[in-house]
């Protein structure tokens, strides 16, 4: 007998997620009520993922259920905000019960960890679509945004960009890794990503400016400088690469990825350079996971150095492993 919509969404959405004291109505009436906190912004955002365009066809159902919050939960991790409250818009092409058992467990447990409640949605039939929404908050006027940075801040980067990217390939059959272990953790950062949630956090009152980098670390060093009103200039030597990532594709095509692979969602952050040893100290690189990379400078746009002089990464084509 197929799943009928109310019995679907009471056997895998009713009690998704965290169960939060400021929820007064969640899932099962027209709409959700909540106490928004006095005193603090609420901050908003929403991501889509389409099967075949932000994931492959086929993909860990749990992956997808993972991945739908971890993309929102960067947003807010950038934005310096705690995040509280989401909504689910879901639209399948039939109503799989094993499906959406491992796609609600894997949002189900993102979403614990982080104490986020799922306090409603949407379920509708087509083109498989999880589009949620998030909703947070953050001590009023504290918020990290992408526009504060200064020529001359310091650009710092969270994790090691471009594993996801290769992880991606792998998933897709286009990339193959010999070392099964460094194809597994890799793979793994690309179905599984860990939104820097604590350490946006932690950035409110060190970074100037900050954005998580999901359209790779190049371009969207581009955006927050270009929001700053000012350049970025990345140095190719200071790139955090992953040793996985080295032992699958070789150190050149390691840093060709970790500056312009996507799917990272890590923080790229800038921190006026008086304040750069506040941040060390209060914020020790080895323990929460972060590399110096670069600098905004005053000339716009987006630039890699290597060796004192300017690479050019525009003849490199939007296909990474052919
Ligand atoms: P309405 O027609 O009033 O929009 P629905 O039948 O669409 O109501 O949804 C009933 C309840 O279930 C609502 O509270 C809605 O927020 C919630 N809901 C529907 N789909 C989902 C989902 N995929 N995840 C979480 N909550 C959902
Ligand atoms: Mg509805």
């Amino acid at each position: 007998m197929p799943l009928g919509e109310f019995e679907l969404i009471d056997r895998f959405f009713r009690s998704c997620g965290a169960a939060r004291g400021d929820v007064r109505l969640s899932v099962g009436d027209d709409a959700a009520l909540i106490d928004c906190p006095a005193g603090r912004d609420l901050v908003a955002a929403i991501d889509t993922l389409v099967e075949g365009v932000h994931f492959p066809a086929g993909s860990p159902a749990a992956s997808i259920g993972h991945r739908a919050l971890a993309v929102n939960l960067s947003d807010m991790a950038a934005m310096g905000a705690e995040p509280a409250w989401a909504l689910l818009a879901l639209t399948l092409p039939r109503a799989d019960e094993c499906w959406l058992a491992e796609f609600s467990r894997g949002l189900d447990a993102l979403a614990r960890s982080f104490g986020v409640a799922i306090v409603g949605g949407d379920t509708t039939s087509g083109p498989l679509t999880a589009s949620l929404q998030i909703l947070g908050t953050v001590e009023r006027g504290t918020a990290l945004t992408r526009a504060g940075g200064s020529a001359g801040d310091v650009l710092f980067v969270s994790g090691t960009p471009g594993d996801a990217a290769a992880g991606l390939g792998i998933e897709q059959a286009r990339l193959s890794v010999a070392d099964a272990e460094a194809a597994r953790e890799l793979a793994e950062r690309f179905l599984f990503p860990a939104p820097r949630v604590a350490l946006g956090r932690r950035l409110r009152g060190l970074a100037s400016a900050c954005i998580d980098v999901s359209d790779g670390l190049l371009g969207d060093a581009g955006k927050l400088a270009r929001a700053s009103g000012c350049g970025a200039e990345l140095h190719y030597d200071q790139l955090p690469v992953s040793r996985a990532l080295t032992l699958a594709v070789g150190d050149e095509r390691a840093r060709e990825l970790a500056l312009t692979g996507g799917d990272d969602y890590e923080l790229l952050f800038s921190v006026p350079a008086g304040r750069v040893d506040a941040l060390l100290a209060a914020l020790p690189p080895e323990e929460w996971r972060y590399a110096r990379i670069g600098v905004l400078r005053s000339e716009p746009g987006a630039v890699v150095v290597r060796g004192g002089s300017v690479i050019d990464f525009s003849h490199r084509g939007f296909d990474h492993f052919h």
